[in-house]
């Protein structure tokens, strides 16, 4: 008997998992390192600096230093990086330290990864400032549905994780918004990815497999195909 073509399509897809700080080696991981960190262990990376270790950080090697590891094949977007209003570090110095962080994935053309807490609309009005050619993903998102509508209205990608299985905000937030938009993420957490997708597919009134053809088509939109290597 002959398999319907969509079945071979979909079952090819792999997890992708957008941002995490634990490596699995299950489908496609983001893995999150700072700065400095080895790359060349046949693992895709995210690099940058976070906000939260702006302050204890010689910024200059810093960013000379992910500038040059950003040039590594490994890695696949800058970040995370971002503005967190909870933090000491003045807003000033984390939008000049994302500036420059951003000045380099725009050269590297790498996607970025974004960190933001309580710092949305600084982060809108950032995005409509540079009017960055590399997509934006913020990570972890659990915005309101408004503030999801006008990033996305901006062209950016949010991705979601453990909120999706405990915030009902979040879910709803979750079930509105495009397919074209989203990602999915462990993040730091040791909830599996597999739990990620089931609830979002159950959100989402999809099978796992339609879930994964979407959040693979995102990924291979928004990260080519050379970040693509599975675990
Ligand atoms: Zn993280």
């Amino acid at each position: 008997m002959a398999i319907p073509p969509d079945y071979v399509f979909s079952f090819m897809h792999p997890w992708v998992n957008i941002h995490t700080h634990k490596i699995r080696n299950l489908g496609i991981e983001l893995l999150n390192a700072n700065i400095g960190a080895p790359v060349n262990s046949g693992v895709t990376f995210s690099l940058g600096l976070h906000p939260w270790h702006i302050a204890e950080t010689r910024l200059e090697e810093a960013l000379k230093m992910l500038d040059k590891q950003a040039g590594n094949q490994a890695i696949c977007a800058v970040g995370e990086i971002g503005i967190d209003r909870a933090i000491a570090t003045s807003l000033e110095i984390q939008i000049r330290v994302f500036n420059a962080q951003h000045h380099i994935a725009e050269k590297h053309r790498l996607p970025v990864i974004l960190h933001c807490v309580r710092a949305w609309s600084d982060l809108a009005a950032l995005h409509k400032q540079m009017n960055p050619k590399v997509p934006w993903i913020f990570h972890g998102f659990n915005g309101s549905l408004q503030t999801a509508q006008q990033l996305i209205k901006l062209g950016c990608y949010l991705s979601f994780g453990t909120a999706l299985l405990q915030q009902a905000k979040v879910k709803e937030v979750f079930q509105k918004i495009p397919a074209e938009y989203l990602f999915l993420e462990t993040d730091d957490s040791d909830e599996k990815i597999e739990n990620i997708y089931q609830k979002a597919a159950e959100l989402r009134h999809i099978c796992i497999d339609e879930l994964k053809d979407i959040v693979y088509t995102n990924f291979v939109k928004v990260f080519g195909t050379r970040c693509t290597k599975t675990g």
